[in-house]
């Protein structure tokens, strides 16, 4: 049998941009796993950490994906995971730049490939997103974080040890054939009908957004634990099972808010900015 090279694919940006969307789609490639926020397998079967951080999200504690599985630090983390259930592409979307720096040095010392794909999105939809789940964090502070995410994932961009693809979230969900299809070309594989379809297979994520898993794991048995945040419960119980841009922060963007946000990161949001 061929064995295939190695490609760690990883996922930047800011958080609440997708990236639990753009890992349920890469995961459709031929040979990939998509193992959630990478970062959180430090974690695994801790019971000091919550469940959501020590465990798969949609499975829990008794995962068939993770059971048995455990970082042996000394080696390379996308090698044991490709070891451990057989993928040659390993998506990550831990997004933090010290985690993806080491991640890509580890792959570059192992002889295998470095991929990046720096996730954008509308930053009012992001900062209008975290609120929704953290009411009572101060708006200027979310605002703050927004803007020095996008300035770290840029300066990761640039020092990247490998191929780079910015890519906007709204691109992503609007056209999501075409957009599959750059994905499948920059990772170097081929497009699969099967990576829009993503609620048609099982996952095992580490960390990430529970209203795009509540959608994918609807299906999935033993996947009843996750649901939806309390403010995003309707949204999602009444989602289609189709791709579609989440455009609602146009409606709960309080004025002052967005008057907040245009002062404080409008220059830096102008690139990112999708619609009015
Ligand atoms: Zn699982």
């Amino acid at each position: 049998m061929e064995s295939a090279a190695l490609t760690g694919v990883m996922i930047g940006g800011a958080g609440h941009s997708g990236s639990t969307l753009l890992g349920m789609i890469l995961s459709g490639l031929e040979g990939a796993v998509y193992i959630g926020e990478g970062a959180k397998v430090r974690y695994l079967g801790d019971t000091s950490k919550p469940l959501k951080k020590r465990a798969c999200k949609i499975c829990g504690d008794d995962c068939a994906f993770w059971n048995g599985f455990r970082w042996d630090m000394t080696r390379g983390l996308y090698e044991q995971v490709a070891a451990h259930c057989g993928a040659h592409i390993i998506v990550d979307s831990s997004k933090k730049p010290d985690w993806i720096t080491a991640r890509a040095d580890e792959l570059r010392t192992g002889g295998h490939e470095a991929r990046l794909i720096v996730l954008m999105r509308d930053g009012r939809a992001v900062v209008n997103s975290r609120l929704r789940k953290y009411p009572d964090r101060d708006l200027a502070v979310q605002i703050t974080e927004w803007m020095e995410q996008i300035g770290a994932a840029r300066a990761l961009a640039e020092n990247f040890p490998g191929p780079v693809l910015h890519l906007a979230y709204e691109e992503l969900a609007t056209r999501p054939e075409d957009i599959a299809r750059k994905l499948a070309a920059f990772i170097g594989a081929r497009f699969d009908p099967a990576m829009l379809a993503f609620s048609a297979r099982d996952h095992h994520p580490l960390g990430g957004n529970n209203g795009t898993q509540f959608l994918a794991a609807r299906g999935q048995p033993g996947a009843a634990a996750i649901q939806p945040g309390e403010r995003s419960a309707a949204y999602y119980r009444n989602h289609p099972d189709e791709i579609r841009l989440d455009l609602r922060w146009k409606d709960e963007f309080a004025p002052d808010h967005a008057a907040l946000f245009e002062q404080m990161a409008g220059t830096v949001n102008q690139p990112m900015k999708w619609g009015i």
